[in-house]
């Protein structure tokens, strides 16, 4: 088993660590206080990494995008989860959130809402959770009725990432009246500005995120703006979360990988009663539990990567590392926390404010009780196998 990182993947995870030091780091400063950051100083960086060959770097060719695939997009992602300033998706400076249209666009849909959001002229959002039901989408209460030419579009979205900067939302609708879990909902894509929609709430969170409700009265949306077929958009939901999910294990290496360089480091300056911490059998189970951790989460997260590369089923692993990477990062962090001692609390290192991300996302995309629940019913059910490593 071959497990070295093809060279022109080591190229590309090199520069884009050199982008994230001599680009992103400096900002982490100003991101820290103020997690808005202007749009000149994100248009600029976007601007950079255009220049540089970033950007859409993961969409597939046959769109004009670079084509890495998930494996490569694996290493750049951990290079970029290194700084607290988000540059992946929303907000981006590497390459756009694109979401469900990616999946199941017309060519009209595409010129008008995907090639847009490839070129960054647009943005969007993903608007699935409801106030009603965000883990339990068989209790969705937002409508879609058809009549004649449109849909009439009427209830609540919240916790929607981005959905101030959106020129349109990939909005989840109930298309028809079924119990069956995610049963007769559908996907719509609606603009900016569309009458009745309007933003609700800002949510103010513990971590930097900043989502928002969506509310939706009345309003009507024409038959040629529902992606896909009708009722199958629970499919377009699935197939943007398990890619979200996959990569929820990247951005938890590369900042995991950060904050035990930094309790290393600490560890092997600061003295205590006349030794360094290093010398102490409990920071070092705290720095071996979390190297340890940080490695099965790594090559967790690979072998799902290499699935999905493969064009093989990796629903049940994208899971796993959801699962497993985030928790793995509560756990890296708050150990490398506790062995600064009250420094690791401190505004002045990032470890206080990776603590608060990271709380956040064993929420996000899922919950880790929601990746059991479904990581339980792959294995229980049969229909994923103990062992696939390496197969089907
Ligand atoms: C920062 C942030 C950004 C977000 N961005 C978006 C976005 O862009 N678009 C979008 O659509 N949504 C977004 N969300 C919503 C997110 O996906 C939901 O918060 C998440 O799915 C959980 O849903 P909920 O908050 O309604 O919790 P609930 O569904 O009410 O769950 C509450 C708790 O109960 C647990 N639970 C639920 N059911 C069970 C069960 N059967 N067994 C055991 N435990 C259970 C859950 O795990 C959770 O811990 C975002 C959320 C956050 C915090």
């Amino acid at each position: 088993m071959n497990f070295e990182i093809p060279e022109e993947l080591r190229r590309l995870r090199e520069s884009t660590r050199r982008f994230v030091l001599e680009e992103l780091m400096p900002l982490e400063r100003q991101y820290a206080d103020d997690p808005d950051l202007p749009d000149a100083v994100r248009n600029a960086l976007q601007d950079k990494a255009k220049a540089l060959g970033f950007w859409n770097f993961d969409i597939p060719r046959e769109l004009g995008g670079g084509g890495v695939d998930n494996l490569g997009t694996c290493l750049v992602l951990e290079e970029l989860a290194r700084c607290l300033v988000p540059a992946f998706r929303t907000p981006t400076v590497f390459s756009p959130y694109v979401g469900p249209i990616l999946y199941g666009c017309t060519p009209e849909q595409k010129k008008r809402y995907l090639d847009p959001v490839l070129s960054g002229d647009k943005r969007t959002a993903f608007a699935l959770t409801e106030a009603n039901g965000g883990s339990d989408p068989s209790r969705m209460r937002t409508t879609a009725v058809l009549e004649h030419d449109h849909y009439r579009i009427n209830g609540n979205k919240i916790f929607i990432t981005g959905a101030d900067k959106a020129d349109f939302v990939q909005l989840f609708a109930r298309t028809a009246d079924t119990s069956t879990p995610g049963g007769g909902v559908s996907c719509f894509l609606v603009d900016r500005g569309t009458p009745g929609m309007r933003l609700g709430q800002r949510f103010e969170l513990m971590s930097s995120d900043r989502p928002w409700e969506i509310v939706f009265e009345e309003v009507r949306v024409p038959v040629s703006q529902l992606l896909g077929v009708p009722g199958q958009g629970w499919k377009l939901a699935r197939d943007t979360l398990d890619v979200g999910r996959l990569i929820h294990g990247p951005k938890a290496i590369g900042r995991a990988e950060r904050a035990l360089e930094l309790a290393i480091a600490h560890a092997n300056q600061r003295e205590t009663f006349g030794a360094p911490l290093a010398t102490r059998q409990a920071i070092q189970w705290m720095v071996a539990d979390s190297a340890v951790e940080l490695n099965a989460a790594r090559l967790m997260t690979y072998q799902a990567a290499w699935r999905a590369d493969q064009g093989l089923d990796f629903h049940v692993e994208a899971s796993q590392v959801k699962l497993y990477a985030d928790d793995m990062l509560m756990r890296v962090v708050d150990r490398a926390i506790q062995i600064h001692g009250g420094l690791g609390l401190s505004r002045e290192l990032p470890l206080e404010h990776m603590f608060r991300d990271a709380r956040s996302r064993t929420i996000t995309e899922g919950s880790s009780e929601i990746q059991r629940m479904i990581i339980a019913s792959e294995f229980l059910s049969g229909r994923s196998g103990l062992n696939r490593f390496g197969q089907p």
